[in-house]
């Protein structure tokens, strides 16, 4: 018999009708009532669909149609009423994960962080004159004391700093930059792109893997503003390769009177090559060649929270605060008391490896990861039993974010293999889960890195892998 379609409708209930059900009032009483009423409405849209597209799916009954709503309801209701923005536990052993929200932040940031947002501060005021301050200014003696340099100025991001850096330096003219440097850093961040954006013009030298001091020289116009050095934080050309150092185009920019511009992408405070890392450039190195602009992320190796840092001349930073664009991608106070509590961490520098967790998790030592698999590994058996196969095994962390790219930091894996489930269903379940843990997947076991898992996690992943584990068959 075919079914009409306008029948089949007339049996979906309305929404008040719906909202009477016990169960829907349950739920009223304890979710706000405009996500319980958004979701009968979605749950009822997509009904009309199944009527439209496959009518004999739809229950005969009104009753038994009337439960499996509210049973779809209840689901929807309980999803939406879920943070969108969850904690994770971040077991892929990958320190800054950018899918993960990069640097963890120090207890003493998170401090300031809660001291800016629940009061009032000195933001923009000046409590010894009692005149109008600038938030520029809270960070600033700092940095320079940090960094050695005259200026600075933080704004939302690094990839903004670069942009107002080349819009202040360069708009409507050239910008020279060696063809090895032309990074992508993510998603649509690439250097070409940002210097259309900024206006400046793009002029290109060298190969992609020799630039010498001579392509420069030749490249340089009455047009030329500025040399861009972009430091190649996520990738490195190897083999038959020349790239013109900072000093060498310090030296060129002064013989012309250009400045000269380092974008090094991870901002390095302190060297991290006495734990077996690639030498990076410091930002005071960086500062120190002579360069007139440095530009550095806030959360990548530096620790801190997101924020782009310009340091450098006076006169060259004094621009840019200038420049309107700075408004626009103006620095928020939370992020500022962050920065400025993890910055003070670096006036010790062997107190900043410990407190500032990406740094921390970096330096750790093999002895210690060994037996923090050790005794992840042995909750996890005991807590698992005949579910899972539980091992321990020896492999590479990676620093991510960008920076470090060819650093493989040796680390002790704890590796799962679930006997029942499948290793997709693990890790939907994982995710699903709250705290959510996502770890890597390799040779058919789900594998937890102690690298970038908290001791006091431990009990709430292996609690979290107990249940989502269920009952055994
Ligand atoms: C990461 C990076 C950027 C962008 O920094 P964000 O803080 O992520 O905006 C720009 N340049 C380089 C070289 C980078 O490595």
């Amino acid at each position: 018999m075919e079914l009409n379609t306008g029948d089949v409708m007339r049996r979906l209930p309305a929404v008040d009708e719906l909202l009477r059900e016990p169960e829907l009032e349950t739920l009223l009483a304890e979710h706000p009532r405009a996500l319980v009423v958004a979701a009968v409405r979605e749950v009822l849209q997509q009904w009309r669909e199944t009527v439209r597209a496959e009518p004999e799916r739809v229950p005969g009954s009104r009753e038994e149609l009337a439960a499996a709503i509210v049973q779809e309801v209840t689901i929807t209701v309980r999803a939406k009423a879920r943070p969108a923005l969850r904690r994770v536990i971040n077991a892929t052993g990958v320190v800054l994960h950018t899918n993960l929200g990069r640097a963890v932040l120090s207890d003493k940031a998170l401090r300031a962080v809660h001291e800016a947002a629940a009061h009032y501060s000195n933001l923009e005021f000046n409590l010894e004159t009692g005149r109008r301050g600038s938030r520029y200014a809270l960070v600033e003696d700092l940095l320079k004391l940090l960094t050695g340099t005259e200026s600075c100025l933080v704004v939302n991001n690094n990839a903004a700093a670069v942009l107002l850096a080349l819009s202040t330096l360069a708009a409507g003219r050239e910008v020279i930059v060696s063809r090895g440097q032309l990074v992508e850093i993510g998603g649509s961040f690439r250097i070409p792109e940002v210097m259309k954006q900024s206006g400046a013009r793009l002029v290109e030298v060298g190969a992609t893997n020799k630039t010498h001091l001579r392509d420069y020289r030749d490249a340089i116009t009455s047009e030329t503003a500025l040399l861009l050095h972009v430091h190649a934080s996520n990738y490195r050309i190897v083999g038959f390769t020349h790239e013109v150092g900072l000093e060498e185009l310090v030296a060129l920019g002064r013989e012309h009177g250009l400045p000269v511009m380092s974008d090094l992408g991870s901002g390095f405070l302190v060297d991290l090559s006495r734990f077996g890392y690639p030498y990076e450039p410091t930002v005071q190195e960086t500062a120190g060649a002579g360069v007139d602009v440095v530009t550095f992320s806030g959360d990548k190796l530096l620790g801190g929270p997101q924020a782009g840092i310009i340091v450098g001349r006076r006169e060259v930073v004094d621009r840019m605060k200038k420049n309107p664009l700075t408004r626009a991608v103006r620095v928020d106070k939370m992020t500022l008391a962050a920065l400025e509590a993890t910055l003070r961490e670096y006036l010790d520098p062997e107190g900043a490896l410990e407190r500032i967790p990406t740094l921390r998790m970096l330096s750790v030592g093999a002895v210690v990861l060994a037996e923090k698999a050790r005794r992840l590994a042995g909750l996890l058996g005991a807590a698992l039993g005949d579910r899972a196969e539980v091992g321990v095994e020896e492999d590479f962390s990676q620093v991510g974010g960008g920076a470090l790219p060819t650093a493989q930091p040796k680390t002790v894996l704890v590796t799962v293999r679930p006997k029942a489930l499948s290793l997709t269903e693990l890790t939907a379940r994982l995710r699903a889960a709250d705290p959510a843990v996502v770890g890597r997947v390799q040779e058919e076991r789900l594998c937890l890195d102690p690298r970038t898992i908290a001791e006091d996690e431990f009990v709430l992943l292996t609690g979290t892998l107990d249940r989502v584990l269920g009952v055994p068959q």
